[in-house]
């Protein structure tokens, strides 16, 4: 039977059936050691919690699950899982990048690619034609933000990944914005999802972790899982429980981050002192039938530009009563930022962009915080 979202969200990291007053919710299990007398491991077996963990394996399942996936890595943060599909790429392989890409991804290539003999280009990753132009005869990998961070572009995932078929290029697309709840990639075309779980899967802005996704090319996962366990940046058992807890209520707040986002785009939209929205699901977006294609909803994230510079941009974010100015995304609670202030002054962000992060709060009280710190 194929289950619904919600439905797997709750079971996909609960225990099986077990005895009789066993518990259904699982314990954490702390200990890193195991007790081997025979000497021989058997495939299964537990010897070590870097190699394996039951947490992080109740973890991966759920994740697996939600992604439509046959394997799941956890990490210990959405970076380190980012790192590993690069680490995974064969060595003197083209590789293609959004040029819109969240700054933690751009900043791991240019300190990082030529170490690992990735000869990689940035390009615009919305245009077909672009994409098709860039390949070369040994581009081996494609990777895709869509919606972007931090402005929101639209990546067309089924067109992008029948390119990178044509060359045998693998796929993977950061699915961090728009969650398992409002797409999934790897039905799209795409080989690899990654998260970094940090943001809605986490959910309350309190654990740090990531995760990497594949169907099918178990080649390909082998690596994944080897530069897992072998670099040694796993998710604990105390992350891996408490985000398989928050992972288990996500679908209900995904669709109000969704429903909030939408209602305080459409107020942004007409604010005088607002120039430009960066949200998919406004129709003036020119990604939104590609969005509206292959989304089920936008999610809960908006950039916008402001009438004015840095300084406005700064001003105004500071000037919110309940909303916080603070880095990071997809937490119950709304938080904004001067996003070239968090990136630095290397960053191609616009001056006058503020990023936000729309919360649980009630929608009202979100957008009369947004009109004061406007005025
Ligand atoms: N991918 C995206 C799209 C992000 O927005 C972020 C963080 O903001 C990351 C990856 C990095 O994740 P982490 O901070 O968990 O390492």
């Amino acid at each position: 039977m194929k289950k619904n979202i919600e439905t797997i969200a709750i079971h996909g990291s609960m225990r099986e059936h077990m005895g009789e007053n066993d518990t259904i919710v699982p314990g954490i299990e702390m200990s890193t050691i195991y007790e081997h007398r025979k000497g021989v491991h058997k495939e299964g077996d537990r010897k070590y919690t870097r190699l394996s963990n039951p947490n992080r394996d109740q973890l991966e399942n759920v994740i697996k699950e939600l992604e439509s996936g046959e394997h799941c890595a956890a990490f210990s943060s959405g970076m380190a899982a980012i790192s590993s599909v690069f680490q995974a790429i064969e060595s003197g392989a083209h590789v293609l990048v959004p040029d819109d890409v969240y700054f933690g991804t751009r900043k791991l290539v240019w300190e990082f690619a030529e170490r690992w003999n990735l000869d990689v280009d940035f390009i615009d990753m919305t245009d077909l034609d672009v994409v098709q132009s860039s390949l070369k005869e040994n581009t081996k990998f494609i990777w895709i933000e869509t919606p972007s961070n931090p402005r929101l572009m639209i990546t067309d995932v089924v067109e992008v990944s029948k390119l990178a078929k044509s060359k045998g290029a693998i796929v993977a697309v950061d699915n961090t914005w728009p969650t398992p709840y409002n797409m999934r990639p790897l039905e799209l075309g795409a080989d690899v999802v990654v998260h970094s779980t940090t943001k809605y899967l986490g959910g309350h802005s309190d654990i740090l972790g990531g995760a990497v996704i594949t169907k099918g090319n178990k080649e390909l996962f082998e690596k994944i899982r080897t530069v897992q366990v072998v670099q040694g940046a796993v998710s604990s058992p105390q992350d891996s429980w408490l985000l398989s807890r928050s992972i288990r209520s996500f679908p209900y707040r995904m669709r109000a981050h969704n429903e909030n986002a939408r209602k305080v785009a459409s107020f942004l939209s007409k604010h005088p002192k607002v120039k430009v929205v960066y949200y998919p699901g406004l129709e003036s977006h020119p990604g939104h039938k590609i969005a509206k294609a292959q989304m089920d909803d936008f999610g809960g994230m908006i950039s916008f530009l402001v009438e004015g510079g840095a300084d406005t941009a700064i001003k105004i974010v500071a000037a919110s009563e309940m909303i916080k100015a603070a880095t990071s995304l997809g937490g119950i609670e709304s938080i904004w930022e001067h996003r070239k202030s968090s990136e630095g002054e290397s960053s191609p962000t616009p001056d006058n962009l503020i990023r936000l992060s729309v919360g649980l709060e009630h929608a009202d009280d979100i957008i009369k915080d947004l009109e004061l710190a406007l005025s």
